[in-house]
């Protein structure tokens, strides 16, 4: 065998063994040696290494295996962290996180109107230093961070082409906060850093085939097919909110008309309250809907029959094992999910419907920023 194949296998049978005492933890060698069918001597040196470093420890639980216990082995959460950061037209959060993927600490600050790219910059900056410094992380156990952002986003190069809601438009932006941060830098759209959240810790564990759909400022969707987000050819597929839903329908700001986000995103549901009474927020006509106000009933009405429309057409295509509804307006009308259910029963063809479970996140605010740090991890972790 080439010493590069040597090389290449002994760092795959390493991360095999690390991510099988992640999912099994607290696990024993005889164990790890079953799963993966490895020698004993082979999982014990691999093993050894791993505790050498400071990736795996031996538990304090005890194995309830009869006769002579086996040692039972575990990760070490504090051995590295990653840094999830997820920016928003108003609100940036910003989250440290564990080995294990645990949430350590976690800030949110205001975006002003009218901040600048740079500004923007620098406050990230800040805050992480901040969040590193104030949990007395060693600066060189963080290796690294992840960004999720709203946007069509170059996932391999770094950059932003366009983001509507941040007025951002090819912006380099890994680059730029590797050079401000002298972290490395992971970037991509916000709801596929979020589907890796709801797949590691979230809603998702046990199924490789599953979608998450946000519904809030606008719509939008990650798919994850055979355990990997599936891009497309730019990384832009699952962007639903563009689907033409009605050729004379009203127009987009993507330019095009009758597509789906202008009939659910929150714009367009202010727009639509607004031929009722003068309406300023988002807010006001979920309220108005909690009081069983009329007209708010019947705009929401509208809007979760498109969202079933959108369920049952992603569900059609993918057929995924759960789609996982999230975003603000479900974290703000959970019992909204009943509607949409109803309607998806009604939509969804029978032979499709049977199998699909609609959940709802449960990681509410956290989910963008833990889904980029778990990310960061896995693509910048080098074993
Ligand atoms: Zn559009």
């Amino acid at each position: 065998m080439e010493k590069q194949d040597q090389l290449l296998m002994k760092k795959q049978n390493r991360l095999l063994v690390l991510e099988l005492i992640r999912a099994m933890s607290p696990i024993s060698r005889i164990q790890l040696s079953k799963v993966t069918k490895m020698s004993p001597t082979s999982i014990t040196r691999i093993v050894q290494e791993l505790q050498e470093e400071g990736f795996v420890r031996e538990s304090l639980i005890e194995s309830t295996s009869i006769g002579r216990k086996p040692t039972l082995l575990e990760l070490c959460p504090d051995v590295l962290y990653t840094v999830g950061v997820e920016l928003d037209r108003r609100i940036v959060r910003v989250g440290l996180v564990d080995f294990l993927g645990e949430l350590v600490d976690f800030k949110l600050f205001q975006r002003k109107s009218q901040e600048s790219y740079k500004e923007t910059l620098n406050n990230i900056q800040e805050k992480t230093v901040q969040i590193i410094n104030e949990n007395h992380i060693e600066m060189k156990k963080v290796i690294g961070l992840g960004v999720g952002l709203p946007g069509s986003i170059d996932y391999e190069k770094g950059i932003v082409k366009i983001s509507e809601q941040l007025q951002w438009e090819n912006i380099p932006l890994a680059d730029d906060l590797k050079e401000l941060t002298t972290h490395n830098i992971i970037i991509d759209n916000e709801l596929k850093m979020k589907i890796i959240a709801e797949n590691t810790i979230g809603q998702s564990i046990d199924s490789d085939n599953c979608i998450l759909l946000g519904i809030g400022s606008g719509i939008g969707a990650a798919i994850l097919l055979h355990g990997e987000v599936h891009r497309g050819t730019s990384n832009n597929a699952g962007e639903i909110g563009h689907t033409v839903i009605d050729p004379n329908g009203v127009i987009c700001h993507c330019g095009k008309v009758g597509c789906l986000s202008t009939y659910i995103s929150e714009s367009a549901i202010i727009a639509d309250a607004n031929k009722v009474k003068p309406i300023n927020s988002i807010e006001e006509v979920y309220d108005a809907y909690r009081s069983k106000e009329t007209w708010a009933c019947n705009i929401m009405d509208r809007v979760t029959t498109y969202i079933a429309l959108a369920v049952s057409n992603m569900a059609c295509l993918y057929e995924p094992e759960y789609i996982i509804l999230s975003g603000h307006l479900i974290d703000e009308l959970p019992g909204i999910g009943k509607f949409i259910e109803e309607k998806c029963d009604r939509y969804i063809w029978q032979s499709i419907r049977q199998n699909l479970k609609i959940v709802y996140s449960k990681l509410g605010s956290e989910g963008v920023v833990r889904g980029a740090a778990i990310q960061a991890q896995k693509v910048l972790l080098d074993l």
